[in-house]
């Protein structure tokens, strides 16, 4: 059976849910293959974004008047999906923040601050996108702590050896990336995990590019830390979540200070809001927070099992008929990858390759893909990067190949 054939979901229904995927760029039908940097959204949540301010609009949790109830209970709903989506004991687990980074950022100013004294270390590897990088190097150097590094092999995969050589240095934390954005590498995350407890290491997992394309059970890979990001999942910008199990969370001090994350204030003294809220100062993106769930909702229709074989098998067959192009360098091999192809065409600068393919109605990202040490492993300046989505056609990838041709001939 081909690649082709053995899919199981229906992608014609599931294109038909975004409008934007209809809409010509520069003459010619949109092949969108960004999805790595974000993904488009289906109409449910576009729709709730309107019907927010169209019908519901109100400051949440402090209100008594009927729409501040409806967007309380809402969002607080939407708290209820997210904790069963990523199968979390208790929706204290669950808190708001605007993205991944905003969660790493949260971590390392609270409990990493908290933890993490002079001369200690934290591990990360090196396959880490900017943002779980350089909080933990700015945590560093206000602690006089130290910064070690997974090292990787030339597929782009975790030198398993030299992780457990680095664990028993003892570090503080592990901060590391479930898939890699720019390589595409599943990394053993729930082994990696056993290995860091068994050492004392807690774990922080940046599950960015891991909770589009994978179910994910942050019980059953006993992660300490679980981030991710709602708009590479289908949901709005500007809403993320940090997942933390709740013994951590309630030892943390708060991140920001603020309405909501607190339950008494006076001049002498302010008692801190319990859990969830005493992470969520302040008003938050409440729309973002609601549409969030219409973005779950999507997902668990299709469900995550059917996506990870569909776009398991988009792979396979883009793999298959990118390497008959000649002078392809695949940037990122590993056994274990997600639907992210990385490559650069001899001769010719990522950059030339994505302004020529833009021109066809293709978009790709380039460039270091906000891994820039990454890059210098490999020794280039960046990539051609391809990320498909569950909503991703065969012949998108045929139109990507044929735009590669005609790349190569301009150069020739
Ligand atoms: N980690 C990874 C692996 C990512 O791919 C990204 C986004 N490219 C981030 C972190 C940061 O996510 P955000 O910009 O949504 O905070």
């Amino acid at each position: 059976m081909t690649a082709i054939e053995k899919h199981t979901i229906n992608v014609t229904a599931i294109r038909s849910q975004f409008p934007i995927l209809s809409r010509n760029i520069n003459g010619k039908p949109l092949v969108y293959l960004d999805n790595g940097a974000t993904t488009q959204k289906p109409q449910r949540v576009i729709d709730a974004i309107t019907q927010y301010y169209a019908n519901e609009n109100a400051n949440i949790h402090r209100g008594v008047h009927t729409l501040s109830q409806l967007g309380t209970d809402a969002y607080e709903a939407t708290r209820e999906k997210v904790r069963a989506f990523i199968g979390a004991k208790s929706t204290h687990e669950i808190i708001f923040t605007k993205g991944t980074t905003d969660s790493i950022n949260l971590v390392a100013a609270t409990f990493g601050r908290q933890n993490i004294q002079a001369g200690e270390s934290i591990l990360i590897s090196a396959m880490e996108h900017h943002s779980n990088i350089v909080p933990w190097q700015m945590l560093c150097e206000e602690k006089g702590a130290k910064l070690n590094v997974i090292p990787i092999n030339d597929k782009g995969e975790i030198i398993y050896s030299e992780y457990l050589k680095l664990l028993e240095t003892k570090p503080k934390l592990l901060s590391v990336v479930y898939v890699s954005n720019a390589l595409g590498t599943i990394n053993p995350i729930k082994e990696m995990i056993a290995d860091a407890h068994s050492f004392g290491v807690p774990v922080l997992v940046d599950g960015a590019q891991a909770i589009q394309h994978l179910a994910v059970d942050v019980q059953d890979l006993d992660a300490d830390f679980f981030v991710f990001s709602g708009h590479k999942m289908y949901g709005p910008t500007g809403v993320g979540i940090l997942f933390g199990k709740e013994v951590l969370l309630n030892a943390m001090p708060p991140y920001q200070g603020g309405g909501d994350m607190i339950k008494t204030v006076s001049f002498a003294k302010t008692e801190y809001n319990d859990l969830p809220f005493k992470f969520e100062a302040g008003t938050p993106n409440i729309e973002a927070c609601i549409c969030l769930g219409k973005a779950i909702d999507f997902l668990n229709e299709i469900g995550l099992e059917a996506i990870a074989e569909y776009e398991h098998s988009l792979l396979t067959y883009a793999t298959e008929k990118l390497q008959n192009i000649e002078g392809i360098q695949f940037v990122g091999t590993a056994t274990e990858k997600s639907s992210v192809i990385s490559f650069n065409l001899e001769g010719i600068h990522p950059y030339d390759v994505g302004v020529i393919l833009d021109k066809m109605g293709i978009a790709v990202r380039t460039g270091h893909h906000c891994t820039q040490p990454l890059m210098a492993f490999f020794q280039i300046p960046g990539t051609v990067r391809a990320s498909f989505a569950c909503y991703n056609k065969f012949e998108e990838v045929d139109k990507l190949v044929e735009g590669l041709t005609k790349v190569k001939k301009m150069f020739a």
